[in-house]
């Protein structure tokens, strides 16, 4: 799927919002996606997906993983695609964790799935998780990098659409200089 066909579908469901934003990872942005408007539509989700998946078919992948909650549609979607289990980590305590019962195979091969990638921590989070468990993490995948690409999670990672968009911390935020309000999309009720 290319890159342009991705940001289409984010226009075309309002998941895509230009302003000024808090990010779940406390930096400041012009830009917040919210990938929830595009995966509330079961088929675009299946789509993307689908396309997140086609780059690891040879990888023979027997388990996805996603952190919970904005990694598990698009996870599940992932893994459908692959013939493949899927599960999710949260956090407990502040450490992600492996809950529900959920266990993995020591070597099994796991690819691990996001919505979007901004610092890459909730990825790190759940590679560290699974690899206490002595899972074999290849890779790492989202829908969309908002990273420009930086985001080291420590094993090769995709997106379907890398963003060259800033993000930077409230005291460097030109917006925030300017005086323009700051909304913080993630938490806000409709
Ligand atoms: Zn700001």
């Amino acid at each position: 799927m290319r890159v342009d066909e991705v940001m289409q579908i984010f226009r075309e469901t309002g998941a895509l919002l230009e302003g000024h934003f808090v990010l779940s990872s406390g930096l400041h942005s012009s830009v917040y996606l919210q990938c929830a408007l595009v995966l509330q539509h079961p088929r675009l989700a299946e789509r993307l997906g689908g396309a997140i998946a086609e780059g690891f078919k040879p990888e023979a992948i027997s388990l996805v993983a996603s952190p919970a909650i904005g990694g598990i549609v698009i996870g599940h979607e992932v893994a459908r695609a692959l013939g493949a289990r899927f599960i999710w980590t949260e956090r407990e305590n502040g450490v992600m964790t492996l809950r529900r019962g959920f266990s993995v195979s020591a070597h099994e091969k796991v690819l691990v799935v996001e919505d979007v990638v901004t610092t890459g921590g909730s990825t790190r989070e759940t590679i560290e998780a699974l690899q206490r468990a002595e899972a074999n993490v290849i890779g790492a995948a989202s829908i969309i990098d908002r990273s420009a690409g930086a985001a080291n999670v420590g094993v090769p990672r995709t997106a379907l659409a890398t963003l060259n968009v800033q993000s930077v911390a409230g005291g460097e935020c030109e917006l925030c200089r300017a005086g323009v309000a700051v909304t913080k999309p993630g938490s806000r009720k409709t």
